[in-house]
């Protein structure tokens, strides 16, 4: 019989990047100006606002300078690309993130590719996306980065070990692939990918020590697909309605919790899980582009 499922909280992950984060501001000091990361957006009453307001609570707390840029509605992709241009040329921003999915004709890929790589903190331009896959990545995508450091903290088996994603986006579950398969330092696992193609679920993620879900899809994983004992690392973050809570809604992983209760080795709540650790990796990423890009201005470059 499998022992009880281990509940894998992202707090602990992020209050140690958190730490690291203030360590390395505190040892650049204020001079010259905080580190900055700007958030780019549509106006308006959307879904970003949740994210927005967690990420300036985290950013402010920890000493960095967070702007919100909102596009107004009915914003052109001339406004975007304008609005990136201006982003990447001032050198007061350190790190900008342009919050996804875009409506069309908004086109996100050809926004963020505006950006230079150091400038693009959350690793999802081109660029960044293809350095990921040589020996010396530059910024990698925070989900990614999270996912990856809840699976070490907890000693998850990823290293050399088989580890299903599923999801393959190309801001998250291929990102994610990639550094779990990356040679040392990355893990050198074994990836599965699985997708909305694939026939058979069970079959793909039979094998598999540590699975990663990058779907969206409450209710996805229940012991029927999971081989048992598995460790869960679940990123999909969906609305589900719920009457009790205020507005009607609450936030829903992939997995069905008490589906795998008992069955999984381990599991990452929704919320309280990947999502916390996100926005610190976010940050930290911050504070690295910007050292990176202070050290490069007293260079010369
Ligand atoms: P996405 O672009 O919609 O990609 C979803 C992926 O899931 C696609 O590759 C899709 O396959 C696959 N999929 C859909 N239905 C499936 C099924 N029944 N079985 C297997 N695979 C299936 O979403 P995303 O941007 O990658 O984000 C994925 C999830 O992560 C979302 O819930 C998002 O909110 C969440 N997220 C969380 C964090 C965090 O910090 N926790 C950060 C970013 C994203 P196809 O490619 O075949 O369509």
């Amino acid at each position: 019989m499998t022992p009880a499922t281990l509940r894998l909280e992202g707090g602990p992950v992020a209050a140690a990047l958190d730490t690291d984060t203030r360590q390395r501001i505190h040892a650049v000091g204020s001079s010259g100006g905080p580190p900055t990361l700007a958030s780019v957006h549509l106006g308006g009453e959307s879904p970003f606002q949740f994210y927005l307001r967690r990420q300036r609570r985290a950013a402010e707390g920890l000493g960095i300078r967070f702007e919100e840029v909102a596009l107004p509605d009915g914003a052109t992709s001339a406004d975007l690309r304008s609005t990136l241009r201006r982003l990447d040329e001032d050198p007061s921003v350190h790190g900008v993130l342009v919050e996804h999915p875009l409506p069309a004709p908004l086109d996100f890929r050809g926004a963020v590719d505006l950006l230079r790589p150091e400038k693009d903190v959350d690793g999802v331009g081109s660029t960044n996306l293809g350095r990921l896959l040589g020996p010396h990545p530059l910024q990698v995508p925070a989900v990614a980065l999270a996912s990856l450091a809840i699976a070490r903290h907890y000693r998850l088996p990823v290293e050399e070990q088989p580890v299903a994603v599923i999801g393959r986006s190309e801001t998250v579950g291929m990102p994610l692939a990639a550094l779990l398969a990356g040679r040392s330092p990355g893990p050198s696992a074994t990836v599965t990918i699985a997708h909305s193609r694939t026939p058979n679920l069970k079959l793909a993620l039979a094998g598999a020590r540590t699975i990663f879900s990058c779907v969206g899809r409450p209710g996805l994983l229940t012991r029927d697909v999971v081989p048992e004992g598995a460790a869960v690392v679940d990123v999909g973050l969906s609305s589900v309605p719920d009457a009790s809570r205020p507005g009607g809604v609450r936030p829903a992983g992939d997995a069905d919790p008490a589906s795998l209760d008992g069955w999984a080795a381990a599991l990452t709540p929704v919320p309280g899980g990947v999502g916390p650790v996100t926005v610190s990796e976010l940050m930290h990423s911050t504070v690295e582009s910007w050292e990176r890009q202070r050290r490069d201005r007293g260079a010369g470059r």
